[in-house]
Order: structure tokens, then C-alpha cells, then sequence
């Protein structure tokens, strides 16, 4: 980061985001990326770019536009989400089509179906290459367009043992965070055709996203998509946690629901905020998920050997 070239950005003279951009656009197999502050405004361009005000969006309904965006997609572009339950799955996206809106003068109109792999509400869960076609074929089918929150894109891509493009074939945009799991400090990339970067990128802008000599920061997401074959051995710390936990008294743990590198552990008696209190006074950082579930995350700081002390503690939290 220190050594990155840098230049004006808004100008589009910053060497090192030119080059992130366009190594990033290569990984996912679109032509043109956008480097962006956060996931959360690469998600938020992508609706202002598909969609006009008064449309719908479909999402799942444990779909991170839908519950940590602020609301933005209706507060920024206008546009109601239409949050489905267990659209992630074959039986949701077998009824898809029936909540598309019809043509009619008094329905609002769908333009974009959301779709996020992995899906960090579930768990972390992953959708395979058929479901994505499948949506993919039935956007098209309609005349809509498929953006892929792929804030874990590579997550999916090695549980599914593919390329991060075979995914994205099937989507028109996707947004990626070098942050999480790939480890850089900050950013995201928005990827898609050469028009839509091109308007994303104005709209990137207006949001006051246009940073000046921010080739720091994309030096460190070059870094971090050099090599992500470390994200499947934060699977394997996952698993790894889930074994151990799945066998402690007053939790429920589903070790084969463990597809990624996050896992839910649902408390059957203590309450959330006292084992969050008692694990982080001892060192293990985990997260609220709902009421009653504690969601953990493996990632590149924390060692095999970490994850079996983890294990322990909380077993010794739990007598
Ligand atoms: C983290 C995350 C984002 C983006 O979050 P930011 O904190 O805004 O970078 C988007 N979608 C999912 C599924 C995420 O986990």
C-alpha cells in the first residue's frame, strides 16, 4: 500500500484502481468493475443503475439489501424490495415466477431480481450453478435483470469447487468485498457490462463515493485477489468449529448446515447477550444473528488452533 502508484481517481488517473479494476472485471468474467467504499454502496449503485423509482426488486428475505442496507434502496432509488422466503432454495426459485408482476396499470413494475451467494443470513449457505441458471433463464425470460451480492462470491465458488466466473455467468452485475474474508482492509468491486459501469459510476458520485488518490486502498485488494485459496481452509476451521460445538449440552449446532466459513449456534438456554458478554471478556469475538443465535466467522487471523481453543471456551461457557 505504501508503494502504490496513485493518481486522481474521480479523473480516472489512479493507476493501481485501473489495474484492481480491471483484474477484478477478469475474475468474474464481465467487462468493465468499479472499485467502491463498501459492499453495501456497490449493492445500493447496482439497484440505482437496473432500476427506475417505483419499481421491485425480488430478494430473498433474509437478504442483506434487505435487513443491513438501512433501507436504502427505497430512501436512494425509490424502489420497493419484495423479500421472498426461502427463494434460495428449489422450491423458491420453482415458484419464482409467480411474484413477478404482471403488466397491469395498477402493479408496480419488477425490474431486478437480487440474489446473494453466500447467503450470510442462512449461515453463509451457498446456490449452486443450476439454481443460478435457472433464475438467470427466468429474468431473461421477463425481461429483468439478476444482480448478484456476492459479498462472498469466492466462499460459494470453492464450497461448489468452480471458477468465481462459472457463477457469474448468470448474473448482469456483481458486487464482491475484498474486505471479509479475502482480508483487505477496505472495498468492494461492483462488476458488469461497459454502460452499466459507466452509469454505476455516476451514480457512484452522486453518493459522494468518488475518492481521490484512493490507489492505496486498491493496492490492498490487489493483494488480497491474488491468492484466495485461503478461504478453504476457513471451511475447514468452520467444520472444524461446528464438530466441536455440535457435541456441547444447551446448544444446537447442524454441523452439515456448515457450508462456508460462518456458522449458527442457536442457545437453547442462556441468553444471547450474556454469552456474547462472557466470550468477548475472554477473547472470542462472535456476532448476534435473531434472538437466540450466535453466528461465528472464520477468516484469515484466526488459526486452526484458535478455532479448537474457541471450541473449548465455549464449552466451559456453557457449564
Ligand atoms: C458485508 C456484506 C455486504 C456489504 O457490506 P459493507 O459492510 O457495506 O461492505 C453486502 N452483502 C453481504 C451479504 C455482506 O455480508
Amino acid at each position: 500500500m505504501s508503494l502504490a502508484e496513485v493518481g486522481d481517481d474521480v479523473y480516472g488517473e489512479d493507476v493501481t484502481v485501473n489495474r484492481l479494476e480491471a483484474v477484478a472485471a477478469e475474475i468474474v468474467g464481465k467487462e468493465a468493475a468499479l472499485f467502491v467504499p463498501t459492499g453495501s454502496m456497490g449493492n445500493q449503485l447496482a439497484i440505482m443503475t437496473h432500476c427506475g423509482r417505483g419499481e421491485e426488486v425480488i430478494c430473498d428475505a433474509n437478504a442483506h439489501i434487505f435487513h443491513y442496507e438501512m433501507a436504502a434502496a427505497g430512501l436512494l432509488s425509490g424502489v420497493q424490495l419484495y423479500p421472498l422466503a426461502n427463494l434460495h432454495s428449489d422450491a423458491g426459485i420453482g415458484s419464482l415466477s409467480e411474484y413477478i408482476r404482471e403488466p397491469l396499470s395498477y402493479l408496480p413494475r419488477t425490474r431486478l431480481i437480487c440474489l446473494e451467494n453466500t447467503l450470510n443470513r442462512a449461515g453463509g449457505t451457498v446456490i449452486n450453478l443450476a439454481q443460478m441458471a435457472s433464475v438467470y433463464r427466468l429474468a431473461r425470460e421477463y425481461g429483468l435483470k439478476v444482480h448478484l451480492d456476492g459479498a462472498r462470491i469466492f466462499n460459494a465458488a470453492y464450497a461448489l469447487q468452480c471458477e468465481a466466473k462459472e457463477l457469474t455467468r448468470y448474473c448482469d452485475s456483481v458486487m464482491f468485498c475484498l474486505s471479509k474474508g479475502l482480508g483487505a482492509p477496505v472495498g468492494s468491486i461492483l462488476a458488469g457490462s461497459v454502460d452499466f459501469i459507466t452509469q454505476a459510476r455516476r451514480c457512484r458520485k452522486l453518493l459522494g463515493g468518488g475518492m481521490r488518490q484512493v490507489g492505496v486502498l486498491a493496492a490492498a485488494g490487489l493483494v488480497a485477489l491474488a491468492d484466495t485459496s485461503h478461504l478453504l481452509v476457513d471451511h475447514e476451521k468452520a467444520r472444524r468449529l461446528a464438530i466441536m460445538l455440535a457435541q456441547l449440552p444447551g446448544v444446537k449446532v447442524d454441523p452439515a448446515a456448515v457450508e462456508t466459513n460462518i456458522l449458527l449456534m442457536e442457545l437453547e438456554k442462556m441468553p444471547l447477550g450474556q454469552f456474547l458478554e462472557e466470550s468477548q471478556s475472554r477473547g472470542l469475538l462472535a456476532g448476534p444473528m435473531g434472538r437466540q443465535m450466535v453466528r461465528f466467522v472464520t477468516h484469515c487471523d484466526v488459526s486452526m488452533e484458535d478455532v479448537e481453543q474457541a471450541g473449548k471456551l465455549i464449552g466451559e461457557l456453557l457449564l
